[in-house]
């Protein structure tokens, strides 16, 4: 079952949640830097890395930087 517990602890609660989905470069820095002081940000990456979430910022990481880890990770397991 996925452990969604850290949800309780995270930093974007108090925070409109349009503010991590931006329409632009500025608005995707605001995001992360709001990510950078949030604790459970490595549980939120890998959330939305497990679930595929393609759209908005999580655990730090815009849309293109999951897309590059997710790429890796594929080549990573290829080559094992
Ligand atoms: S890392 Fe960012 S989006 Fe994820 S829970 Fe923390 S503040 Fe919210």
């Amino acid at each position: 079952m996925l452990n969604t517990l850290w949800m309780e602890r995270a930093r974007c609660q108090e925070i409109p949640p349009n503010t991590f989905f931006p329409s632009d470069g500025l608005g995707v820095e605001v995001a992360k830097a709001i990510c950078a002081e949030c604790a459970v940000s490595g549980n939120c990456l890998e959330y939305a890395l497990s679930q595929r979430i393609d759209h908005g910022v999580w655990g730090g990481c815009s849309e293109r930087q999951r897309r590059r880890i997710r790429r890796e990770r594929r080549r990573s397991a290829v080559a094992a």
